[in-house]
């Protein structure tokens, strides 16, 4: 229960954040300013004052007429624009002001509000189409006043018991904004507010994204202030389900520290961040919630059972559309309202008809569940008077923007009450077409990028944890695609090979965001539904590469002497149908049915695990099936594979990419997207050292074994001999030094004034070999090697630990150690010092650690070589001196 407490105080924190906290090197801080006179400062604050209350301030001045005379709604409003819908809307056609009415009937219920950024800059956190906020509302009256009220929605009293009359009790709701009544209609009934300062301040919605404290000022793009005088309402739309207003918020910031590093910053002093608010009529249907299970992927809205007894009181709800058969009686039935998509008319036209395909590809799941034609595609038109803001239409939206934040997202948007999806989008990067190099910092950066494009994620999962309907696919298919084009070339697969896999890509692209907006999450264990030696042969791929499309798989490029098959899965999986019927089909309404279903979620092709399993990052989560870039049930293998294709390409890159009459850019992105595939297989692979296999059955459940089962140890050795093999040893990183003297940048203007151009290959081996060796000396790793050594792991960590040393020294014990080994052991060494010194590991590690120290110190006095090995093995036996020196006394 304290588990499930800690984490929901996360989730809300989550939620409250908003969507922004992964544009880390971007938000903005509140900080980085030059201090100010006092003088000054006091004059912000009185401004700030001014506008939080200029609402209220303006409905004062009015207060002595009002006095005099009480004026009507109607009389207030004559000369102003009436816009009719869920709340009434009244706009100053003079100044643009916005009045709004609330009937007396709305007062107490609940609402939904709904934010999303319709245009914004990636660098001030926030991106078009992004979503936002989705909470509860009601308005309430007190005296003389509306208020805002948002209402927590987390937790739940069965209502016959008489704790729920104590429902309230330590749950705080939060007034959003409090206003006046300027005026009540004849009948006494309506209440007329104005509402220009609710919209155009932050009080729904925190707009400026809070800063991140691990950035210096100066790396960090600062907003600065919102600027009353120049943020205003840029349209209002009103339908009779919802209410929206869309604002432009302009920050201003006299004095910037950082001025945005990508161009799309017009000026940093001045920045328009355009969000629509809207308000949302809470639906009133026969909507049935349906209930989670931790064997299948949904987003969820969670909500605590406050008077269950149960281990695990929760009844957190499933997101779905609320799906109803035409005839309830048929087998199979329409709809009553289909799930429609719009393509939008910004999509190229090329592409319109593969992204038709793809998403109508759904429907073979939905029949499963008793529906056809569930999912529908239409084209908006050209001359359409809607926008893709207007939350009516789902909508596939295409943009190409100068640095995205993705290359594709697929959030939606639910009832908190109900789990019901209200809306949702889907917005695609054109950059994921092209061959530019968005990631280009990623894998230039000395640390490779993987951890801090990791963190960077992570950080983004978290904060949005409450909708957490994101995704990075799109990134991480187009540097598998730039991975597939470039071993295509290498192995002359012709350029067919290129112009299908990124066919597949898109297809698979759609497929997976089409997805999200139908509920699911990620699966990133599906890839493990696909038997090995099935992964190159068609016909065996009938129901796809995997299990799910949900999946961050591996592109599955053929290795010399297969056929090529699918490079990517092109249909709904297994899973993907199990999971639709699941989330859809009527029929499980019937408890009995239902578990029926689930007890399905042994089979093989039903595998689940999502990003809160997944062990992409060093020391997390614990099943190396769940983890993204892998590929079928042997995924060491697989790597092995792909990364003796990786070695052979790397002798053949220079023959391949170089151009006449061009520079060496393309070869320069082909090595380093080569050696980043190494960093990734050699990832995959780690995590089976030390891994356990989680089974997520229940008890008694047909076909389930032990919910925790240590990966076998021949497979854990197998893993770590391809470590030793690809990544490790000598000559992993040597290449052909003619390749090395040609991995040069095309200059442009001024770019790499800041940082040398040196290809810095050194720091990219050692990079990726110390993100290997964070994962395999973490102190999770190593304390699980313990911990399962009490129920079924034969691999301990002293044998794991003598099998690493050997795979870092043995190969060059008797003859001169290379420089790329020279940086390895150091950082080896360093490594194990840090863990006999820390008490992040428990004593074993610490014990296996100074063991290993003390055989290597007499190795390296016992081992010679030429002068450079001798400085190198003096400098590790100094080292190691001095680190045990302080465990003799
Ligand atoms: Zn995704």
């Amino acid at each position: 229960m304290k588990n499930l407490d800690q984490k929901f105080r996360f989730l809300l924190t989550g939620v409250a954040l908003g969507a922004v906290a992964f544009v880390a090197p971007t938000i903005a801080a509140e900080d980085d300013k030059p201090a100010k006179p006092a003088v000054a400062k006091k004059q912000d604050e009185d401004a700030e004052a001014k506008e939080e209350k200029a609402d209220d301030k303006a409905e004062e001045a009015e207060d002595e007429d009002k006095k005099k005379k009480e004026k009507t709604i109607a009389e207030k409003v004559k000369d102003m624009t009436e816009l009719d819908g869920l709340f009434k809307m009244y706009q100053d056609p003079k100044n643009g002001s916005l009045m709004m009415e609330v009937r007396e009937d709305q007062l107490g219920k609940e609402f939904i509000y709904f934010s999303h950024t319709a245009d914004g800059v990636v660098e001030g956190g926030h991106f078009r189409g992004q979503y936002r906020q989705q909470k509860v509302f009601r308005i309430e009256k007190h005296f003389n006043k509306l208020e805002f009220v948002e209402v927590n929605p987390y937790f739940y009293f069965d209502p016959d018991n008489a704790l729920s009359k104590a429902k309230d009790a330590n749950i705080s709701s939060a007034t959003i904004a409090t206003h006046t009544i300027d005026a009540k209609s004849e009948d006494g009934k309506s209440y007329l507010i104005s509402v220009t300062g609710l919209f155009q301040s932050e009080a729904f919605d925190q707009v400026k994204p809070t800063p991140n404290p691990r950035l210096k000022p100066w790396e960090r793009f600062n907003l600065g202030k919102l600027n009353s005088a120049k943020t205003k309402i840029q349209a209002v739309n009103n339908y009779p389900e919802n209410t929206a207003v869309t604002v432009n918020y302009v920050y201003s910031n006299p004095t910037p520290m950082n001025r945005g590093q990508w161009f799309e910053i017009t000026d940093a002093r001045n920045v328009t961040v355009s969000v629509q608010h809207t308000l949302v009529a809470m639906p009133e249907n026969d909507f049935k919630p349906r209930f989670d299970d931790p064997r299948v992927g949904y987003f969820l809205d969670y909500v605590n059972d406050m008077t269950d007894h149960g281990a695990t009181p929760w009844r957190d709800m499933i997101n779905r559309w609320n799906l109803v058969k035409k005839d309830p009686s048929a087998e199979i039935s329409e709809p009553v309202e289909p799930i429609t998509w719009w393509i939008e008319n910004t999509t190229p036209t090329e592409l319109r008809p593969t992204i038709r395909k793809a998403v109508e590809a759904w429907n073979i799941a939905f029949e499963a569940a008793g529906f056809k034609n569930a999912v529908v595609v239409k084209e908006q038109p050209d001359d359409a008077e809607w926008d893709a803001g207007d939350i009516r239409y789902n909508v596939l939206r295409w943009t190409s923007s100068p640095q995205p934040p993705f290359g594709g997202y697929g959030p939606s948007f639910s009832n908190p009450r109900t789990g019901q999806i209200l809306a949702a989008d889907i917005m695609l990067e054109y950059t994921f077409l092209t061959n530019r190099m968005n990631a280009s910092k990623v894998f230039e950066s000395a640390a490779l990028g993987l951890e801090s494009q990791d963190s960077q994620m992570e950080d983004f999962m978290a904060s949005v944890k409450g909708h957490g309907r994101n995704c990075n696919l799109a990134g991480h298919l187009q540097i598998n695609n730039m991975l597939g084009k470039t071993l295509a070339a290498i192995n002359e697969a012709g350029p067919q090979a290129s112009e299908k896999l990124v066919e597949e890509a898109i297809y698979y692209l759609m497929l997976h965001e089409v997805g999200h907006t139908l509920g699911l999450n990620h699966n990133m264990k599906a890839t493990q539904a696909r038997a090995y030696d099935e992964a190159h042969d068609i016909d065996k791929q009938a129901n796809g590469l995997a299990g799910s499309v949900m999946d961050y798989p591996s592109i599955n490029f053929a290795p010399p002497g297969e056929k090529q098959a699918h490079y990517y899965t092109v249909t709904p999986g297994t899973y993907d149908i199990w999971a639709i019927q699941f989330g859809y089909d009527p029929d499980l309404d019937d408890p009995a049915k239902m578990e029926a279903h689930l007890a399905r979620s042994t089979e093989k092709a039903l595998v689940f695990g999502n990003d809160a399993d997944d062990m992409r990052a060093p020391g997390k989560a614990i099943d190396p099936r769940v983890n993204i870039y892998d590929m079928t049930d042997d995924a060491v293998q697989f790597a092995q594979d792909r990364l003796r294709l990786d070695r052979d390409a790397m002798g053949k890159l220079r023959a391949k990419f170089t151009t006449e009459g061009q520079s060496y850019q393309e070869l320069r992105n082909a090595y380093l997207i080569l050696t980043a595939d190494m960093a990734w297989q050699g990832r995959v692979a780690s995590r089976y050292v030390g891994g356990v296999y989680v089974d997520r059955a229940v008890a008694g459940q047909d076909g389930a074994t032990a919910p925790y089962r240590p990966v076998e140890k021949d497979k854990q050795e197998q893993a770590m001999k391809l470590l030793r093999d690809y990544i490790f040893a000598p000559d992993a990183f040597q290449a052909d030094p003619a390749l090395f003297q040609h991995l040069a940048i095309q200059r442009r203007g001024f770019f790499h004034f800041t940082s040398n151009e040196d290809p810095a290959l050194h720091g990219r081996a050692l990079s990726i070999q110390a993100d290997i060796l964070a994962h395999l000396l973490h102190p999770n790793t190593l304390m699980r090697i313990t911990d399962s050594g009490l129920y079924g792991n034969s691999y301990d960590v002293t044998e794991m630990m003598t099998d690493l040393t050997d795979a870092i020294f043995e190969d060059d014990s008797r003859g001169a150690v290379n420089t790329f080994r020279q940086e390895l052991q150091v950082h080896y060494v360093k490594r194990l010092i840090g863990i006999l010194e820390s008490d992040d590991y428990d004593y074993v590690a610490r014990s296996n650690a100074f063991s290993s120290l003390k055989t290597l110190g007499k190795d390296m006095a016992r081992w010679r070589g030429d002068a450079a090995t001798r400085a190198h093995r003096d400098h590790l036996a100094f080292l190691i001196e001095k680190a045990l020196e302080v465990h003799k006394g």
